[in-house]
């Protein structure tokens, strides 16, 4: 993996390269398939598509002005999912076992005419896209219709208009959507972080993570597999862009699958790149994302090659620095593993010395309204500890910053792992409520009702 060589001058990340990694964390364990030991890609795409071409993309309708988020996307593009490419539905979970997926034409992820980012896909006419059909032909029998959170009417502010006047952004950015209720069974809440075995580095058919979501006692799951990137970009991680929509089909067969079982829900872990963001806008109107989690990864070779420099502590305040950047572009709904950072030399990391840059940021991204993640995987990582740590999580608490929690599982195993863990750091921070999203719509839950539906849920699945 391209990690392996991400240290390039620094002292020697090999240690916080290899395992900071959220992405490409090692195997943590055996895992239900033993198979490779290795982080060995386990190609599990379904099939490949053989059509890379950029698909139809609504032209930016988005203004992306800072501070206002989107007023939540009015109508999706024809979302092009083949019909086609819907992998075998039935096997639930026939992983280990999983063929030898075709040596595809390795991992090249098409590269792009264009030798630069941006690639501006021209709209181009897919062969029945054009229809109204507001949904993916696949989507039709897939997620539950569950939660519809009403049509919450937004400040939406999408005129780029200079706004006359700097109104309290904040509270006006991202309002949140009336909370559905529990499952019969208990069950409110969702983990908002987890892979597919389309990024090489995760393992598991969605429908295991489903299934130990239900042990978990949770209610829904959001897949949050690695977006594709144009240009080559740190290939190894992810899905490539021929293969967004098996990604999209894979999900809604798990969402099918599990239909009044639990609510499977469509994310992206959409990387943020300076220079990158027309092609990231463009991505997101794909499909229609229930959420958008925004992702600063340090360790890719190609973050590191432009912004280490200088001491350690200057390279993690460029990452916080672009970490407030990546929400005030408007993309995304929350911000994942917001230290990540500090599994780049875990053993010099020190909270205090770049305590006021992190201040900064988080002033910058309360005034977005952009949620911010807790992530529990953080444990497994170089730098023991979820993230972020809980001296920020309080700092986070004070600017009401909305705190989502995903279990980042790139194995089923892991699907809300240390949720309660998590649940109690968050109120030891002072938080009160905890979120998640639906249709890029936030829905606030009380964090006392979440842990009660946990272990009620779990009880009863049990
Ligand atoms: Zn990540
Ligand atoms: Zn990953």
């Amino acid at each position: 993996m391209s990690k392996k060589k991400t240290p390039p001058k620094k002292a020697a990340p090999s240690k916080s390269s290899a395992k900071a990694k959220n992405v490409a964390k090692k195997p943590v364990k055996a895992a239900s398939k033993p198979a490779s030991k290795k982080p060995q890609p386990p190609k599990a795409a379904p099939k490949p598509v053989k059509k890379p071409a950029p698909k139809p993309v609504k032209k930016a309708a988005k203004p992306a002005p800072k501070a206002a988020k989107k007023p939540v996307q009015a109508k999706k593009a024809p979302a092009p999912v083949k019909k086609a490419a819907v992998p075998p539905a039935k096997k639930v979970a026939p992983t280990a076992a999983k063929a030898p997926a075709p040596a595809k034409k390795a991992v090249k992820p098409a590269p792009q005419p264009a030798a630069k980012p941006l690639p501006k896909p021209a709209p181009t006419p897919t062969p029945a896209a054009k229809a109204p059909a507001p949904k993916p032909a696949v989507a039709a029998a897939v997620p539950a219709p569950q939660p519809a959170p009403a049509p919450v009417v937004e400040a939406p502010a999408p005129a780029p208009a200079p706004p006359p006047k700097p109104e309290p952004v904040k509270s006006a950015a991202k309002s949140s959507a009336p909370a559905p209720g529990p499952t019969k069974s208990g069950a409110l809440f969702y983990d908002s972080h987890m892979h597919t075995p389309l990024c090489k580095h995760a393992w598991g058919e969605p429908e295991e993570y489903a299934q130990q979501a239900i042990k978990a006692g949770l209610k829904g799951i959001i897949f949050t597999c690695h977006a594709p990137m144009p240009n080559g970009f740190w290939p190894t991680v992810r899905m490539s862009e021929s293969e967004f929509d098996t990604y999209v089909a894979l999900v809604q067969r798990a969402a099918a699958a599990y239909k009044g079982k639990l609510h499977v829900c469509l994310g992206i872990e959409s990387e943020w790149f300076p220079g990158y963001e027309d092609y990231i806008r463009q991505l997101h109107e794909r499909v229609e994302f229930d959420y958008v989690l925004g992702a600063v990864h340090w360790q890719a070779k190609e973050y590191l090659a432009k912004f280490e420099s200088g001491t350690i502590e200057n390279f993690r305040r460029i990452y916080f620095d672009h970490l407030a950047k990546s929400a005030e572009t408007g993309l995304y709904d929350c911000l994942a593993h917001p230290d990540l950072v500090k599994n780049y030399h875990p053993d010099s990391w020190c909270f205090a010395i770049i305590k006021n840059s992190v201040a900064t940021c988080l002033d910058r991204i309360a005034a977005t309204g952009v949620a911010m993640e807790l992530n529990t995987s953080g444990l497994n990582k170089s730098y023991s500890e979820m993230n972020p740590g809980n001296e920020m999580l309080r700092m986070m608490a004070e600017r009401k910053i909305p705190i989502v929690v995903g279990s980042d599982a790139h194995r089923a195993q892991r699907v809300g792992e240390h949720f309660v863990t998590a649940l109690n750091n968050l109120t030891e921070a002072g938080y009160e409520h905890v979120s998640y999203f639906q249709k890029r719509q936030r829905i606030d839950l009380k964090i006392s009702d979440v842990l009660a539906s946990l272990k009620k849920a779990a009880d009863h699945n049990a």
